[in-house]
């Protein structure tokens, strides 16, 4: 599943990043991840939901279990081989904003990319824990 497989590779990125930073900072240890920010290609075409639940799924039983994932588009930066202007596509409606052609060149807008997560260093509270199992 091509979902499954773009979380994978984010939330192992997560997980690294965190187990880097426990090593280097032996005082300051994250025990779990809060929030996960990245950033989804125009053309990822990947379902947000779909990408939520996988990381639901797959996060279980790391330190990013229960991490709240927030996506967001990025634009993508095309130009017009028509008339040559340059611009940034926020949703996919490939034309050209200057002559309406659509011989557009861009490259990129695949794919997941982390832009930053958000850590807790003290353990779950007890309440906590009731409440996100019930969930
Ligand atoms: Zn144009």
């Amino acid at each position: 599943m091509h979902e499954a497989s773009l979380v994978q590779g984010l939330l192992s990125l997560v997980l690294e990043t965190v187990r880097d930073h426990n090593e280097a900072h032996p005082d300051d240890q994250v025990e779990r991840i809060t929030d996960i920010v990245c950033d989804m290609g125009l053309l990822s075409c990947v379902e947000p939901q779909t990408l939520s639940g996988c990381m639901e799924l797959l996060a279980e039983g790391t330190p990013a279990e229960g991490a709240r994932l927030t996506l967001r588009t990025s634009p993508l930066p095309c130009t017009c081989s028509r008339c040559g202007a340059a611009f940034e596509l926020t949703r996919r409606h490939f034309a050209c904003p200057v002559c309406g052609g659509d011989e557009l060149n861009f490259s990129g807008g695949h794919g997941l990319t982390l832009q930053s997560i958000s850590v807790a260093s003290s353990p779950m509270q007890a309440g906590e824990e009731e409440h996100a199992r019930t969930h």
